[in-house]
């Protein structure tokens, strides 16, 4: 039997930082939530190297946003070698610090089909949004010509939700058709997109593509069935009654 003092791997347990204690048998230490580093036999240990640990913990978490958010300034710029290698190196897709974008979100914002792609083919979720609001589709939607719609069509696939708006009334297929691209309006309605969602105005999509002229979106949202009189909707009619 293997004498649990004399085992390597009892000997290598981490101790408190603060009182050098290890934890008892089945028992863990804490660890700081800043820095996610220092670890504490408990909550007196850790409210007592406070003073002394305040301004390491600051250090070392500006350390790890700096590293998470190389990933978001890579994908951001477009660099997809830096990007490819990032994540080689362990750098987890879908995180980004508070008030920044996440990898997905900056590389759509760059409109760059190459880097998109290999954040989602590493698992980047299609739906994740960031602080303000703004979601990967409804971004990619925002961009006029073919690669656009080329990033539509990736985040589509990979799961992306073609109704969510950015809560303030807007879809992807009403910025689409904003932006007049009738290839992302297209890919949109195939992948399920609502056709005449109002946005909080009351406005439709075929409404708005009337206003800005895009011939090509009008024709398209029309064979989807978009309704030229959104009032139809509203006719009264008298409840039906079993014929006697
Ligand atoms: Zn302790
Ligand atoms: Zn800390």
């Amino acid at each position: 039997m293997v004498d649990p003092d004399r085992d390597g791997r009892r000997r290598q347990r981490p101790e408190c930082v603060k009182c050098g204690q290890r934890p008892a048998a089945g028992m863990k230490l804490l660890l700081c939530g800043g820095c996610m580093t220092a670890k504490y036999c408990g909550l007196g240990c850790q409210r007592g190297d406070r003073p002394e640990h305040k301004l390491v913990c600051k250090a070392l978490e500006e350390v790890r946003d700096n590293a998470v958010l190389s990933l978001v300034i890579a994908a951001g710029r477009g660099d997809l070698a830096k990007v490819r290698s990032l994540l080689l190196a362990g750098s987890k897709v879908d995180k980004t610090v508070s008030g920044r974008r996440t990898p997905l979100l900056a590389a759509v914002r760059r409109n760059n089909t190459a880097v998109v792609k290999l954040l989602l083919q590493s698992g980047a979720d299609a739906n994740k949004g960031d602080d303000n609001g703004s979601y990967p589709l409804m971004s990619a939607a925002e961009f006029d010509g073919g690669v656009a719609a080329a990033v539509v069509a990736l985040l589509l696939q990979a799961g992306a939700d073609a109704n969510r708006g950015n809560g303030k009334g807007s879809t992807p297929l009403y910025a689409a058709v904003c932006y007049g691209n009738a290839a992302v309006v297209e890919l949109l309605l195939v992948a399920g997109a609502e056709v005449d969602t109002a946005t909080g105005d009351g406005s439709t999509p075929l409404m708005m593509v009337a206003q800005e002229g895009h011939e090509a979106v009008v024709g398209v949202l029309l064979r989807a069935g978009a309704l030229v009189d959104k009032t139809k909707e509203r006719v009264n009619t008298e409840p039906l009654t079993p014929e006697s």
